[in-house]
């Protein structure tokens, strides 16, 4: 757990997501969960010190943020497309895939269930919680329902995978074009910290950096398409693995990612 500033938390060590949370005069808000249950539980014990839990702001549709949001009381709040992937998420191939990747965490989901949001976005939305204010704004990118939190009492963004920190970028629900556009928003804001969606926390300074990983992203596909390369010599081509590393334990994952990012700038830069 790392203080960021004054009020705000982050989580940049665990399996899965950044997790943070703000303290505010009138209880904690959450942005993001742990993606695991024994992570979640420990997580609980640590936020309980500082208040009950008011909010649960998520920022995307993948289950690494929003699958703890079961061990927390608190009105959770994302995009109206984080809602639906939500209700789409089965309860079975969670326990599958933690009976596969992590059983110790098995025993916690005793009565689990996906808590779907009960207030969604679709562009906008500020949320005012004692002395903070939570300027919440669909940045789409990573997947098109990405949302940017941004606390501007604490000059802090949560900014979901839109940012990838020195860890390997997953574009496999990529709307990259505008990935670039949200990342010049994301600018604009003002903040002094991001909190990415995966890796450490950051300065600002780092958003160039970001926007020159998917632009060259976009660059090496769209020239594969000019040279006239199917998909799958596309795939058996174009790598990016040398320029980070992935994210902590998911490693094994670095060559399918790599086919899965180019299979969809494929699919959305051949229109
Ligand atoms: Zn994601």
């Amino acid at each position: 757990m790392q203080k960021v500033t004054g009020n705000v938390y982050a989580e940049t060590e665990l399996a899965g997501c950044n997790p943070g949370f703000v303290v505010t005069s009138e209880g904690v808000v959450m942005i993001d969960t742990p993606q695991m249950p024994a992570d979640a539980i420990k997580w609980r014990d640590e936020i309980v010190k500082h208040g009950p839990v008011r909010y649960i702001m998520i920022t995307e549709p993948h289950g690494d943020h929003f699958s703890g949001i079961h061990f927390f009381e608190g009105t959770v709040i994302a995009h109206e497309g984080t809602r639906e992937a939500i209700l789409a998420a089965d309860v079975e191939q969670l326990k599958e895939r933690l009976q596969q990747t992590a059983p110790e965490n098995l025993p916690f989901l005793e009565g689990f269930s996906y808590h779907p949001p009960t207030i969604t976005l679709n562009d906008r939305a500020t949320i005012y919680v004692g002395d903070h204010t939570f300027q919440l704004t669909n940045h789409p990118g990573h997947t098109p329902y990405q949302v940017a939190v941004y606390i501007p009492e604490e000059k802090v963004v949560f900014t979901s995978d839109n940012i990838f920190y020195e860890t390997h970028p997953f574009l496999h629900q990529a709307v990259p074009y505008e990935w670039l556009n949200s990342l010049d928003r994301l600018q604009e804001l003002g903040a002094e910290h991001m909190v990415p969606g995966h890796g450490e926390v950051c300065r600002p300074s780092y958003i160039p950096e970001m926007k020159a990983a998917i632009q060259d992203w976009i660059d090496a596909v769209s020239d594969a398409i000019s040279k006239g390369l199917s998909l799958e010599e596309a795939q058996d081509t174009i790598s990016f693995l040398d320029r980070y590393p992935m994210d902590a334990r998911m490693e094994a994952m670095g060559p399918m990612l790599q086919r899965m990012n180019v299979a969809r700038l494929y699919e959305v830069l051949k229109k």
